[in-house]
């Protein structure tokens, strides 16, 4: 896994609306007219769920954590939350941060 420190996202310069990928064309207005942008790296666990069989790249990974994490901006996004043991202690509104971007699967989090 190749790791950066900054979290990379998207705003569009017609409606200010942020997302997590770096995309040229805003999935809320259809705008091409965006930018990069840093993301905060305080997020919350929205929704969850813990993948046991993974396919793919993601099969060696399993068991994980799939969430939803809402940033403080209340950007959403899919990711992986690493370094959880005990997945009986995962809950809905948990805070997390941006630990790194997988080359594979984008942007990881941690607790
Ligand atoms: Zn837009």
């Amino acid at each position: 896994m190749s790791v950066t420190q900054t979290f990379t996202g998207t705003i569009c310069n017609h409606c200010n609306f942020k997302f997590a990928e770096v995309l040229k064309g805003c999935p809320s207005c259809g705008s091409e007219s965006t930018e990069k942008v840093d993301l905060k790296e305080n997020g919350t666990i929205h929704s969850f769920t813990v993948v046991y069989v993974g396919f793919g790249h993601m099969a060696t990974r399993a068991p994980y954590v799939l969430a939803i994490v809402q940033t403080e901006e209340n950007v959403k996004l899919t990711t992986v939350i690493e370094g959880v043991t005990d997945f009986s202690t995962v809950k809905i509104g948990d805070k997390v941060r941006f630990k790194g971007t997988d080359e594979k699967i984008g942007p990881v989090f941690q607790y």
